[in-house]
């Protein structure tokens, strides 16, 4: 019988906890499945939580290789429109991409893949051509919002198809998508949200195939679509692998929800976060603290008024009115900065999820069978938000304000939030999803498949 050597795979992950989590998983994933793993982590991070994630999953997993990425500073003139500082930092990390062709190429043993982020991949294809190594994209959002991202380079050249007057974008073969749910970002072209989806999705063809956090029957329509029909002929194969395990980091600390959890009854809170990167204006927190007040179920509430953490300062005292703080002290819990927010969707306790639809979110709720309330804030989040109500694990309302500036009142919280922690129906079907989460990642379900494959298809005769 032919040996085979272990496929070393670099990992290259861009910015934001959204994009650097599944990578972990991933990561932990190929290293249990015996493969060498390098992750390739740009210096300085935007977030603290990144730089202490990094470190500790370095800590626990030490059979893992890391090469750092010594960023430049920015280019960008000091008087230039500010940028959001995580689209910042993708262009900065692609900006120092040229060191990365002699890190790699010096690595032991030699590379036999790299797996990139997608906002990096049209700066990382060339080095990974040069040292022969194929290259795969690792998508963190949902196969719909890659379809309109993968399209978006002929879009973007048709102003006819595509301007503020459409409602709709039609690419051909799929389902048409409502303008509503695209980002606006979109239809300013000279926005680096923009600029960097169309060089990267031009890139997309040169790649081996996507890795995305999901599975099967989650996206069964779309992935059919792309992969079976190829209405997309130009597009590499979809690989569902998710929902990507945790990767089991013991926690340190007590943090204050983990023993006020324990005393709540079984289903009885509702868990509310918009992820790592999406502020709350004030006047939406006064409208949220009515909502959650009126509904009167018990909640845990992570809350966030900066887009990084490390502004994040103000005691909960400063933020919240005191007449909420009163009126609902024994029935929630607020957080405030990181906390493990899988620990909170897997405790019994927890019986609905108040989300931004961040796509990470998304499938852990799956993967704990969680309803879901979406309440999308930005980027991808209403397309995801679609997808998710779609496969039956949670609501949706659409007409919902979005944007920095964007205000949903109290009365309307409440109205659903009630909806989400009684709607008997919604929970059957959560479960349901639960169910087949579990089914697509044991050994020899959908996602388990598809990942040995892409392992065996870079692991090279010894
Ligand atoms: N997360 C967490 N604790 C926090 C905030 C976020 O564990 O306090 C995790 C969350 O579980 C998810 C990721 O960070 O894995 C957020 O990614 P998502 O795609 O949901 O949203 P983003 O932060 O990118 O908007
Ligand atoms: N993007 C991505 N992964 C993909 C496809 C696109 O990260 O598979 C792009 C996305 O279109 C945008 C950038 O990466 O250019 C991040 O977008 P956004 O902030 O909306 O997503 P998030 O980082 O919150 O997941």
């Amino acid at each position: 019988m032919a040996t085979t050597q272990a496929p070393h795979i670099a990992l290259f992950p861009s910015a934001g906890m959204g994009h650097l989590m599944p990578y972990l998983r991933l990561a932990a994933m190929l290293a249990r499945r015996n493969c060498i793993v390098t992750l390739i982590t740009a210096h300085p991070t935007v977030s603290a939580a990144e730089s202490e994630h990094i470190s500790l999953f370095l800590r626990h997993n030490p059979e893992i290789k890391r090469l750092e990425l010594e960023l430049t500073p920015s280019s960008r003139q000091a008087d230039a429109t500010p940028i959001e500082p995580f689209f910042l930092q993708f262009h900065l990390i692609n900006q120092s991409i040229h060191l990365l062709g002699p890190l790699l190429s010096s690595s032991s043993p030699p590379l036999s893949a790299m797996f990139v982020d997608f906002a990096l991949l049209a700066e990382t294809a060339p080095i990974a051509e040069d040292l022969q190594l194929p290259i795969y994209v690792v998508s963190t959002t949902s196969v719909e919002f890659l379809s309109l991202v993968a399209y978006f380079s002929v879009v973007a050249s048709n102003p006819t198809e595509f301007n503020e007057a459409s409602t709709e974008l039609k690419i051909p073969g799929l389902p048409p998508m409502a303008m509503s749910s695209l980002p606006p970002a979109l239809l300013d072209h000279s926005h680096l949200f923009t600029s960097t989806i169309v060089t990267n999705s031009q890139a997309l063809p040169g790649a081996e195939g996507i890795l995305m956090n999901t599975f099967d029957w989650f996206q069964a329509s779309i992935l059919n679509a792309l992969n079976k029909d190829r209405v997309m002929a130009s597009l590499p194969p979809i690989l569902p692998i998710g929902p990507l395990e945790s990767y089991h980091i013991p926690q340190d600390g007590d943090h204050c929800y983990r023993s006020w959890l324990e005393n709540q009854p079984s289903e009885s809170v509702v868990y509310i976060s918009f992820g790592n990167r999406t502020a709350m204006s004030r006047d939406q927190v006064r409208e949220l603290e009515k909502g959650l007040e009126k509904a009167g179920w018990r909640f845990c509430w992570n809350l966030k008024t900066t887009k990084v953490d490390k502004d994040d300062r103000e005691d909960v005292k400063d933020i919240l009115s005191d007449f909420f703080l009163k009126r609902t002290k024994n029935k929630g819990v607020i957080i405030r900065g990181w906390a493990d927010q899988e620990e909170i969707l897997a405790h019994p306790a927890i019986g609905g999820f108040v989300s931004h639809c961040g796509w990470n979110s998304v499938m852990e709720a799956a993967w704990q069978g969680v309803p879901m309330l979406a309440w999308p804030q930005h980027g991808d989040q209403k397309m995801n938000a679609k997808v998710m109500e779609t496969a039956g694990l949670g609501l949706w309302e659409s007409g919902w304000d979005w944007g920095p500036n964007g205000i949903v009142k109290g009365e309307e919280i409440e109205r659903k939030i009630v909806e989400l922690m009684t709607d008997e129906t919604v929970r059957e079907r959560a479960k349901k999803v639960r169910e087949e989460a579990r089914k697509a990642v044991e050994s020899g379900g959908s996602s388990d498949r598809v990942i040995r494959n892409v392992i065996n298809s870079v692991t090279l005769p010894s």
